[in-house]
């Protein structure tokens, strides 16, 4: 998994792309994702969820108990009943609930506790209910309301636990109604019609935000995988622009920008720099004798060998073109960079890969060294240029060998 929650592997994000376009073009109508999608969108929603519920249930709690002071008003006869039910009843039950509530159960279990918080608010208001005296539904009617629209627009849980939830909390509403007030048919529809249609439009609108909240989160997490597959190719692009394609090591460019870089690193710090200019000898002839795609893989195998050279993390080596390749080496002297100069010069000889058109029957290699601490006005194509000289006298004096350019003027 990357840090957005996308998976690594290009034909897992297919996939998931392959799934959310299908989700797209025709949203489930049981809105479920399929089964991988739907643990990601569960993980990501569920802890707002929970602590959606906390917050409304204690502010609800705190208004139910309120409300305690309307009953003095509609239940004159029988308000201390009520408040037993309020305060000895509901409130400890549901502060239990709001307290225990863990976020490490499972979400069956969470949504369970939620729904159980809810019939316990609905069974305290049956219980009330029960008590007002005829002449005062309203004090039902208004709780029960208010009971629905938190549920279903404040708490908002999955709509497949809201809808079993709120036809549980309206059977027991019509429960208390039909039989707590006794007046008959009319007022027994006059209470449950408006409730009814109340609970019909919160839940088709509970559906319809949860749709759409799925919808956004496949929106969003298309988008996700785009930002993710350009962020890889912008890398890759990165990586590509800087690597010589035949053997995979620095190119021309990047030397010139790291050199550049150290070269001044170098002269800010008085610290000396040193390069090694090496190139393979009779090449042309190697490749003639041997063809071009033998001469391609020695070259690999140079790259890689000089590679093996580039011990310290600053150092690297770069192919200039063709079969020369430059070795930097920071914080180095010259003195200190002829000695793996030759170290690599030997290293070639006695690897003995034949080349039976040059001297000595085997690939070699001449080297020229340049290095030295940075002045004022020098730029760091000098160092490149001297070790270009020193690398054409080893040429010249045989080749198979190493040589030192003069200091730097
Ligand atoms: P010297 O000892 O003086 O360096 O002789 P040389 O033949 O190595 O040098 P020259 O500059 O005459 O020839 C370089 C050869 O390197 C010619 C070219 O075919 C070969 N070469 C350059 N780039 C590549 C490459 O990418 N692959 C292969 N196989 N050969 C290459
Ligand atoms: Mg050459
Ligand atoms: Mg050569």
């Amino acid at each position: 998994m990357s840090e957005n929650g996308l998976p690594h592997a290009r034909d897992e994000l297919t996939q998931l792309e392959d799934q959310l376009r299908q989700y797209l073009a025709c949203p489930s109508f049981w809105m479920r994702f399929p089964a991988e999608i739907e643990q990601r969108y569960e993980d990501l929603r569920s802890p707002y969820r929970l602590r959606r519920f906390q917050r409304v249930g204690w502010i609800s709690l705190i208004l139910f108990d309120f409300l305690a002071l309307a009953d003095c008003h509609f239940l004159p006869g029988s308000y201390p009943d009520a408040w037993t039910i309020r305060f000895l009843g509901v409130t400890p039950l549901l502060c239990l609930i709001l307290l225990i509530l863990p976020r490490h159960w499972m979400a069956a279990w969470r949504n369970f506790a939620v729904s159980a918080a809810l019939v316990i608010v609905a069974v305290g208001l049956a219980g009330i209910g029960y008590l007002a005296p005829p002449e005062h539904p309203q004090h039902l009617y208004f709780q029960w309301l208010l009971l629905i629209l938190a549920t279903n627009l404040l708490i908002r849980p999955h709509f497949w636990v809201a809808l079993p939830t709120t036809l549980v909390l309206f059977a027991i509403y019509a429960f208390s109604v039909i039989f707590s007030l006794e007046r008959g048919i009319a007022p027994a529809l006059n209470a449950l019609l408006p409730s009814g249609i109340v609970l019909l439009i919160c839940l088709t609108a509970m559906r319809r935000m949860e749709q759409d909240s799925r919808i956004t989160y496949a929106l969003k997490t298309q988008q996700k995988i785009n930002h993710q597959r350009l962020a890889s190719a912008n890398r890759k692009l990165a990586k590509e622009a800087s690597r010589d394609g035949l053997t995979g090591i620095y190119n021309r460019r990047m030397l010139d920008d790291n050199l550049n870089r150290f070269w001044r690193h170098a002269m800010r710090r008085h610290r000396p720099i040193s390069v090694l200019f090496v190139d393979a000898d009779y090449f042309k002839r190697y490749n003639d004798t041997y063809g071009h795609a033998a001469g391609d893989e020695c070259l690999r195998w140079l790259a890689a060998l000089l590679e093996s050279f580039a011990h310290r993390p600053l150092d690297f080596v770069a192919r200039f073109g063709g079969e020369e390749f430059v070795l930097v080496l920071p914080d180095t002297t010259p003195e200190d960079a002829g000695i793996i100069a030759e170290q690599i010069r030997a290293r070639v000889l006695s690897a003995n890969r034949p080349h039976s058109t040059s001297m000595e029957g085997c690939i070699t290699v001449s080297i020229g060294v340049a290095g030295g601490t940075p002045r004022e006005g020098q730029i760091a194509s000098m160092l490149l240029e001297a070790a270009d000289k020193a690398l054409y006298m080893a040429k010249k004096q045989g080749r198979n060998r190493v040589r030192y350019a003069a200091e730097l003027d």
